[in-house]
């Protein structure tokens, strides 16, 4: 059972539900939102009457919930949740793209990249400052150094940034320059990291684990949702099989799934999903008409002399056939692809509407979270995103290393 209580209840009115709860013999757990605290009653549906809380003081509505995972479910939320990331939404009808290097490599070379994705039709800047790799040997990532890199690469283009938090006791430092926070594949279980990200308020971009069900992995969102976080992207990247023909098999059914049991976007990484660069732009063109809310993709322009995951890196020439390709089934499906600095005339030319409300009215145009009467937990307004002028093209970095293995 979970209780969503009014704005305005107080911690008086919280209490006296949580008691109503153990009476019952459920286990209470609230959600501290910005706006408003929700509880779960985690135990036996049937124990307690959702009418009889519903006359409670500052209880605005009950809903019970037969998933495991309440806060993330369809049953919870049956309205699709926008996710505002650094400006961007996640979760409506226009398509993010995600794109960038594996790892934040070199000034120069992030400079480079972030500013063809910006006139290229990125939505936002990937780039790992913290690497998880298989091997303690392989290149683990330029750390606080690349966080700054990455802020630099925002300023420049306008493009709001993705990188990953390995460890709690990272959460702070990289939440600072962030945009929005990634957890890898290999962290999707990792509990005290997921509930450090709950604690913020930055939007958290889930990847599911490659032994992980979907289960398992809305569970996993679950426990950033219930620190009070709603903001929440998940990410299928491909799960581990028998088969070795790619490096893992990406789970479009997943996406299916997934999308049919939780209200929160699923965003599709078709790199690690495939491992190969050539497989990466069918999967993604499948990844969209399969109904994913965005794309992640790794992108260097000389991917053979990549840190990291050079062979499932696109070249900048890919990267655009790619945005393509994906425009055009997003279209077929009647949706489309976000791109910034899309007045609403140009947006509206595109897709052959007469009129199209503009970025900030489409992120916020009904289907967002707040403020709408659906039992979403609050979510505090983002700021839009800084459009500052596209980069030219930077010098290509002076380094040149080895191309990286895989993570
Ligand atoms: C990555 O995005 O570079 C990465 C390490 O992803 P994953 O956690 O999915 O392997
Ligand atoms: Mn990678």
């Amino acid at each position: 059972m979970i209780v969503i209580m009014h704005p305005h209840a107080t911690p008086d009115d919280v209490e006296q539900v949580k008691e109503r709860l153990r009476q019952a013999g459920l286990r209470p757990y609230v959600a501290q939102g910005d706006e408003r605290v929700v509880i779960h009653g985690h135990g036996n549906p049937r124990a307690l009457d959702g009418q009889q809380v519903e006359t409670l003081r500052g209880v605005e509505r009950v809903v019970t919930v037969s998933r495991p995972y309440k806060l993330a479910s369809r049953e919870f939320r049956p309205e699709p949740t926008v996710v505002a990331a650094g400006g961007v939404p996640f979760g409506g009808d226009a398509i993010p793209i995600i794109a960038g290097p594996c790892s934040v490599e070199s000034e120069a070379g992030l400079l480079e990249i972030a500013g063809f994705l910006r006139r290229a039709g990125g939505a936002a800047l990937r780039g790992g400052a913290f690497k998880p790799r298989t091997s303690p040997y392989s290149f683990q990532g330029l750390g606080q150094e690349g966080l700054r890199l990455l802020a630099l690469a925002r300023q420049v283009t306008g493009l709001p940034v993705v990188t990953e938090v390995m460890a709690p006791e990272q959460v702070e430092q990289v939440a600072a320059y962030a945009d929005v926070l990634q957890i890898g594949a290999r962290n999707m279980q990792n509990f005290p990291l997921l509930q450090a990200v709950g604690r913020t308020r930055k939007p958290v971009l889930l990847k599911r684990g490659f032994m992980a069900t979907v289960e398992e992995w809305l569970l996993a969102a679950e426990y950033i949702l219930a620190e009070g976080n709603p903001h929440v992207i998940l990410c299928e990247r491909g799960i581990r099989t028998f088969e070795t023909s790619t490096r893992n098999t990406l789970d479009l059914n997943a996406v299916a799934v997934a999308k049919s049991l939780t209200h929160l976007p699923v965003i599709v990484d078709p790199s690690h999903g495939t491992g190969h660069r050539e497989y990466v732009i069918p999967l993604a063109r499948a990844a969209v008409a399969v109904g994913a809310d965005g794309l992640i993709v790794e992108v260097h322009p000389r991917p053979d002399q990549a840190l990291s995951d050079g062979n499932q890196s696109l070249d900048f020439a890919q990267f655009q056939q790619l945005v393509e390709e994906v425009e055009a089934v997003a279209r077929a499906l009647g949706r489309r692809l976000f791109r910034h600095g899309d007045e609403p005339g140009r947006q509206a030319a595109r897709d052959g509407t007469v009129t199209g409300a503009g970025r900030e009215g489409r992120a916020g145009a009904g289907r967002e979270g707040r403020g709408d009467g659906q039992p979403g937990l609050p979510r505090p307004g983002e700021p839009d995103v800084p459009v500052g002028p596209a980069a030219g093209g930077a010098a290509p970095s002076p380094r040149r290393a080895a191309a990286g293995g895989g993570n």
